[in-house]
């Protein structure tokens, strides 16, 4: 079974599609780390993140190991968000989702992408979504929790940024596939939205 888990940035994507892929046994990939690992590595070799050439190089030069704990820092994700719009970063990172979903046995693959591009022809398709106000609220709540300087406004602009990028660019935009389930978490405890997701993906079994 071949799952995928889309939505904007701090929906609970990421949780549900791990608890997913502990719920049905599956392999999981976080395709937000392949960006963010692009972007790191750019940022390492002292690259533009202005330039789609210098990306496109990033993409060859080795991924950081997905352990890494600066790939999660806040300026690794806004560089992902930038380079993530160049098509031909898209192109180099493409065959590599593509044969993760396609492995024998099924998969879960969570991002932007991976129920319109990645992979279309997925078994069942979540688009996990909440409003601004209440991912900002999420995201200031983690950064804090972790110790890291967080003031509610500023991440609600750079996440209203990020979603702006993300859903307004011409290489595989944020978007909801045609057939995907709709999920909004914005009321939801944890343990509710993943029993909602399982509930979606049996609907689709
Ligand atoms: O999900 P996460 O915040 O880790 O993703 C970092 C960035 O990578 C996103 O803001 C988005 O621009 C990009 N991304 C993408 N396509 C995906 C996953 C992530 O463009 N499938």
């Amino acid at each position: 079974m071949l799952i995928t888990v889309d939505g904007p940035a701090a929906s609970g994507k990421g949780t549900i599609a791990r608890a997913l892929a502990a719920h049905y046994g599956l392999p999981h990939m976080d395709t937000g780390l392949l960006y963010r690992s692009v972007a790191l590595s750019l940022l390492r070799w002292g690259g533009d993140p202005a330039s789609e050439f210098e990306a496109v190089r990033a993409c060859k030069t080795g991924l950081v190991p997905p352990d890494d704990p600066e790939l999660r820092s806040e300026i690794v994700g806004e560089v992902a968000s930038r380079i993530s719009a160049f098509p031909a970063v898209r192109a180099a990172l493409l065959d590599r989702q593509r044969d993760f979903a396609d492995q024998q046995g099924g998969a879960v693959l969570d991002g932007r992408d991976t129920g319109t591009v990645i992979a279309p022809h997925a078994t069942a398709k979540l688009f996990v979504t909440a409003s601004l106000e209440i991912r900002a609220r999420r995201r200031t709540d983690e950064l804090v929790a972790k110790d890291k300087p967080a003031h509610f406004d500023e991440v609600l602009i750079d996440i209203s940024a990020r979603d702006e990028r993300d859903a307004g660019r011409e290489a595989a935009p944020l978007l909801m596939a045609q057939d995907a389930e709709l999920l909004d978490t914005g009321e939801l405890q944890i343990d509710e939205a993943i029993a909602a997701a399982i509930a979606l993906v049996e609907q689709r079994r």
